[in-house]
C-alpha cells in the first residue's frame, strides 16, 4: 500500500514531476498521460531507517523520442523532436531534474518509441512516517517564522468532505493552531453542523455524494444567519468552471487541493482577520560568516528577481541573477559570494529566510 505520508525533500520532488508531467502533456497531442505512483519494495534497509522504495512514473501516448535523440534529452539545452514543439520550453527541465533525483540517490529512467509515446520514470527508497499528525506539518516548523498560534478568541471551522483523509490535513493542521474543527461528511450534514456550531469559517469540497458543495453554499447563503459567513472552496479540479460555479453559489475564495499549509494560512489570516503567534526562535541562517565581513545588500529592486527564483527552488535563476546582481556592482561580491555558497549546497530555503529577513 502507498504511504499516504513520506518524507521527501516536497519541493524537489514536485519540481521533478512537474518537469515530468508538463513535458508529457506538451508532447501529446493526442491519446493520455498517466501519473502512477506505486511502491515496489517494502522495508528495504538501505540506511538506518527502514525505507519503502516507491516508483513514481510518467507515461504519454505522444509524439515519443527516437533512439538518437534519447541520448541527448538529458543534456543542458538539448531540445530535440519538432521544432513547433520547443517554442515554450528550455531545455533545462531534464537535466535539472537529473541533477535532483541522482542528490536524491536515483536515477530518472526513459523508454521511449518515436510517434508512440514515452514513459519516464524513477525510484526513490524513502524512509517510513509512522506519525501523520507531527509530518503533515513539518516545513511549518522550521525556520524563524513558524505559526504556534493566533491572538484573540478561539475560532470554530467547520470542515466539509467527504473524503477523511482531506479532511484530516486541515484538521492537522488546523488543531495544533488553537482551532476548534468540526467536521461534516456533505454538504446536508455540514448545513446541521453549522446550524448547531455557528462556525467562523466553512471550508467545503465541491463534488460531494448527497449534496455537493455548490448546493451546500447556496443553501447557507439564502439563510440569514449565514450570509455573511466565509466559505471557501476547496477542490482538486483544475478546471476554471468549478471555480466560477464555486464563487457564483457565493463562497469568498478557493483553495487548491492538495491544501498547502501556506495558502490555508493566508486565507484564513485574510477573511478571519488573524493576527498570528510566531515562535520565538532566532533565524536558522547566519548573515555574515565572518563579522568584519560585513555584507552589503544590493537594493531591494535588485533581489526581487532572485528572492523569486529562490522560493520557486529554481537553481538556473538563481545562478542567473547572481552572475546579473556581480555585475552591477564589486560591493555586493560578500553577497553574491554568500548566495552562491547556498545555491551549491542546493540550500534555496536558506537564501529565501536571508532575503527575507533583509527585505522585511
Ligand atoms: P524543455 O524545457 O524543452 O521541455 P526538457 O529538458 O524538459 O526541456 O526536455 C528536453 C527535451 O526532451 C524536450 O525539448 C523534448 O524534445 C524532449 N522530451 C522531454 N520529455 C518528452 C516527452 N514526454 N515526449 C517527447 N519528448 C520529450
Amino acid at each position: 500500500m502507498i504511504p499516504s505520508v513520506i518524507n521527501a525533500d516536497e519541493k524537489r520532488l514536485r519540481q521533478v514531476l512537474l518537469n515530468l508531467l508538463g513535458n508529457a502533456i506538451k508532447f501529446t497531442e493526442n491519446g493520455a498521460v498517466k501519473f502512477s505512483v506505486e511502491v515496489i519494495e517494502i522495508d528495504v534497509l538501505t540506511t538506518d531507517y527502514p525505507c519503502s522504495t516507491i516508483r513514481f512514473q510518467v507515461e504519454d501516448t505522444g509524439v515519443g523520442i527516437s533512439l538518437e535523440e534519447l541520448q541527448k534529452i538529458f543534456l543542458p539545452f538539448e531540445q530535440v523532436g519538432d521544432s513547433y514543439q520547443k517554442v515554450e520550453g528550455t531545455g533545462l527541465g531534464l537535466a535539472i531534474s537529473c541533477q535532483i533525483v541522482e542528490m536524491m540517490g536515483s536515477q530518472i529512467q526513459v523508454e521511449s518509441h518515436y510517434g508512440q509515446g514515452s514513459k519516464f520514470w524513477f525510484d526513490l527508497d524513502l524512509p517510513k512516517v509512522k506519525d501523520c499528525v507531527s509530518s503533515a506539518v513539518p516545513h511549518l516548523d522550521k525556520g524563524s517564522n513558524h505559526i504556534i498560534r493566533y491572538k484573540g478568541n478561539q475560532k470554530t471551522i467547520l470542515v466539509v468532505d467527504d473524503v477523511a483523509d482531506n479532511r484530516a490535513v486541515i484538521v492537522n493542521l488546523l488543531k495544533p493552531l488553537g482551532f476548534c474543527v468540526i467536521e461534516a461528511l456533505n454538504g446536508k450534514e455540514g448545513i446541521t453542523q453549522a446550524q448547531e456550531y455557528q462556525p467562523d469559517l466553512i471550508i467545503t469540497d465541491l463534488e460531494m455524494p448527497i449534496m455537493d458543495g455548490v448546493h451546500m453554499t447556496q443553501n447557507l447563503r439564502s439563510q440569514p444567519e449565514f450570509a455573511e459567513i466565509v466559505i471557501i472552496a476547496s477542490s482538486a479540479s483544475v478546471f476554471t468552471l468549478n471555480r466560477i460555479q464555486s464563487l457564483e453559489a457565493g463562497c469568498n475564495d478557493f483553495l487548491p487541493k492538495p491544501v498547502q499549509a501556506e495558502e490555508l494560512f493566508a486565507q484564513l489570516k485574510l477573511y478571519l482577520n488573524l493576527d498570528w503567534i510566531y515562535a520565538n526562535s532566532q533565524p536558522s541562517i547566519e548573515i555574515t560568516d565572518n563579522v568584519n565581513e560585513e555584507i552589503i545588500f544590493p537594493p531591494a529592486t535588485e533581489l526581487m528577481n532572485l528572492y523569486q527564483a529562490a522560493k520557486a527552488g529554481y537553481v538556473m535563476g538563481i545562478q542567473e541573477e547572481i552572475n546579473r546582481i556581480q555585475n552591477l556592482d564589486h560591493k555586493y561580491a560578500i553577497f553574491t559570494n554568500k548566495i552562491s555558497k547556498l545555491v551549491e549546497d542546493f540550500e534555496d530555503e536558506a537564501i529565501v529566510e536571508m532575503l527575507k529577513i533583509y527585505l522585511n
